[in-house]
């Protein structure tokens, strides 16, 4: 018997054959013949487009998701001798936007089901230094948000989401990223909505927040165009808007396939792993599909030798990355997460026909 060698890739970002290809050559052409290439009209139409989407007054397109953290963080005051505290289950930037404001980031355990920022845990690093929580909304879930709604308001401290990986995702049918005081968003081209490049937005209900981030991702000028102090150069240019005003548009049909896809994982493979999931009330977007198995790597193996491709996100949680092993922390269930996570391909191009062949092959893991 032969056997199909023909690779499953975890990502497939579409080249030449992306079937909207016509239309995004027309918006370039369209950006290319205006002249016009910072600060312009697709600009604009974007940030309002992806307001509307969203559920909130303002958005501010920036030039990546690290960016738009580190300018939600600035635009609410946070600075050196702040804390900001958030989970170590993530990619690395989400902790590095804290620590490039100065501020120092604070881990927090998750919690197993949704490996997502624990409640409790977060209550209890929480200090009189403590200036906000940045909830990472990891693989597109969430957690319970009304109690860190709650915590938060108590405290009175800043809830800022860490939406990078959950556009189109809900939570009771509120759009992540329309319910902290800001939100972060990146359009990375893995993510669900991707730029041709980097790019990013900061998602915010407060105006003296959207002004501020106007400002600092302007070299933060002023009004009339003096400086009042150092901000940055993060403009999302004219090019990523127009490409992302075609993704926006195409978003919800994509994010219901990969819903599809997650529900027929769900069907064949609950029962036998563990899959991570939002809590109750959380409607994801399955950035990332995972399951959790105490064989991780060589399930790893035995699909990557059929062709395969699979993730392990994050096996090294961020906390014992170089740049925070000497904090010294030990954080049980991220670590346990970290060793058991393996992602399997959930994309829209994904067809039926490869998730069949990935499906089984998980499945028959089990029985060799
Ligand atoms: C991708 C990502 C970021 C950073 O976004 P970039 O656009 O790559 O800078 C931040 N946080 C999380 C959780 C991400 O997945």
């Amino acid at each position: 018997m032969t056997r199909s060698v023909t690779r499953i890739p975890l990502y497939n970002v579409e080249g030449a054959s992306r079937p909207y290809r016509d239309e995004v050559l027309a918006a370039l052409r369209r950006v290319l013949d205006s002249g016009r290439y910072v600060q312009g009209q697709e600009l604009a139409s974007f940030e309002r487009e992806l307001a509307a989407y969203l559920g909130v007054s303002h958005v501010l397109g920036v030039k990546s998701g690290t960016d738009a953290i580190v300018l939600a963080l600035r635009a609410l005051g946070i600075g050196p001798g702040d804390e900001v505290i958030t989970s170590a289950f993530t990619f690395y930037a989400s902790a590095e936007a804290i620590a490039v404001t100065g501020a120092k980031p604070v881990f927090g355990d998750v919690d197993p089901e949704t490996l997502c920022l624990s409640v409790n845990a977060c209550e209890a690093t929480l200090t009189e230094r403590t200036k906000a929580v940045l909830l990472v909304h990891v693989f597109g879930h969430c957690a319970d948000l009304d109690s860190f709604v709650k915590l938060c308001s108590d405290r009175g401290i800043g809830l800022v989401e860490d939406a990078a990986q959950a556009i189109g995702a809900t939570w009771r049918g509120r759009r992540l990223g329309s319910i902290g005081r800001a939100a972060a968003f990146s359009f990375y081209p893995t993510k669900n909505l991707a730029a041709l490049g980097d790019a990013g937005a900061v998602a915010t209900n407060d105006s003296a927040v959207a002004e501020r981030i106007r400002s600092l991702r302007c070299h933060g000028t002023d009004a009339g165009g003096r400086y009042l102090g150092p901000g940055l150069n993060s403009r999302l240019d004219e090019i990523q808007a127009a490409a992302l005003r075609i993704g926006l548009r195409r978003l919800d049909k994509e994010n219901e396939r990969r819903r599809e896809l997650a529900r027929r994982y769900d069907e064949a493979l609950s029962g036998l792993y563990r899959t991570p999931r939002g809590a109750s009330g959380c409607t994801s977007n399955f950035h990332q599909y995972a399951i959790l198995s105490a064989h991780r790597d060589a399930l790893a193996e035995f699909l990557d030798r059929q062709g395969i491709e699979t993730g392990k996100y994050y096996d090294l949680p961020v906390h014992l990355e170089p740049a925070f092993r000497s904090l010294g922390l030990h954080l049980p269930n991220t670590e346990q997460a970290g060793r058991e996570v393996l992602t399997l391909p959930i994309r829209p191009n994904l067809t039926d026909a490869d998730q069949a062949r990935i499906i089984s092959a998980v499945r028959n893991f089990l029985s060799v």
